[in-house]
């Protein structure tokens, strides 16, 4: 039975490109997409820039109509006062961002963002509107013991056990294994398929079936145009969040495409 979960792809640009940069990307991928007809109907798109780079988005976005989606790659757990350096909820739904990447594996490795700091962004994020992309995956250790299944699991339920059905389903997951990150080793797509159907298990027992299948769980590890195709086809990946490849518009156009 096809899904009717709408695929999405999610462009996660890191610590790349200025706000001017950003500006040239959106327009030159809009411009692509529109060239190739693409129907954004089918399948969503969405950047996530640098937070100096978000208003240079969210302005192209609205003035010329996309339907680009945005958003950002962290948030602060508090929403106000003495914390320098940070970005707040608040600050983000202000200028219209969908979506916050929870989680990433690059932050839970620089920054001190553990557990119970990750539980407390993506609640923060829910709170203020937007969608949580929370990132889950192994490293090659915990593969290499083959627990790789009740990993991935475990983070997501240290999340999910303390939301509501409602909250739970706005969640976006993003099974994204360490060992594929940036490396240009992608999971195989059995392998990708049986970590997003042991998280939607795991969801399905939670919250039950109006959570479970709706919620979307990305694949982000490593994607190219080449092995999109043959991910995306696994009947529980409903899409990618995707670095490198995200960095140049007609790779990342063509994944649009192919997804
Ligand atoms: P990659 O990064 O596509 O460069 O492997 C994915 C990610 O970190 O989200």
């Amino acid at each position: 039975m096809p899904s009717a979960r709408m695929p999405l792809v999610v462009g996660n640009w890191k610590m790349n490109f200025d706000h001017l940069e950003a500006t040239y990307f959106v327009q030159k991928l809009a411009w692509l997409l529109r060239d190739a007809h693409f129907d954004y109907n089918r399948c969503e798109v969405a950047l996530m820039p640098s937070f100096t780079s978000i208003r240079n988005v969210q302005v192209l976005v609205e003035a010329d109509r996309l339907k680009i989606g945005y958003g950002a790659q962290s948030v602060s757990v508090t929403n106000q006062g003495a914390f320098t350096g940070d970005v707040s909820a608040d600050m983000l739904a202000q200028l219209k961002c969908k979506y916050v990447i929870v989680g990433h594996s690059e932050r839970r490795k620089y920054h001190p963002e553990d557990d119970a700091n990750i539980v407390d962004q993506v609640r923060a994020v829910l709170t203020a509107g937007m969608q949580p992309i929370l990132c889950v995956g192994e490293s090659m250790e915990e593969r290499r013991q083959g627990i790789e299944l009740d990993f991935a699991v475990g983070q997501v339920h240290d999340v999910t056990r303390d939301l509501s059905d409602e909250e739970a389903s706005k969640l976006i997951i993003a099974y994204e294994p360490v060992w594929a990150i940036g490396t240009g080793l992608v999971a195989t797509p059995e392998s990708a398929q049986d970590a997003a159907k042991a998280i939607r298990t795991d969801l399905y027992e939670t919250f039950g079936a109006k959570v479970a299948d709706v919620s979307r769980i990305l694949y982000g590890g490593s994607v190219t145009s080449k092995n999109a195709v043959e991910l995306i086809s696994q009947p529980d990946v409903d899409g990618f969040l995707i670095g490198g490849a995200s960095l140049d518009p007609e790779e990342l156009s063509n994944i649009c495409r192919l997804t």
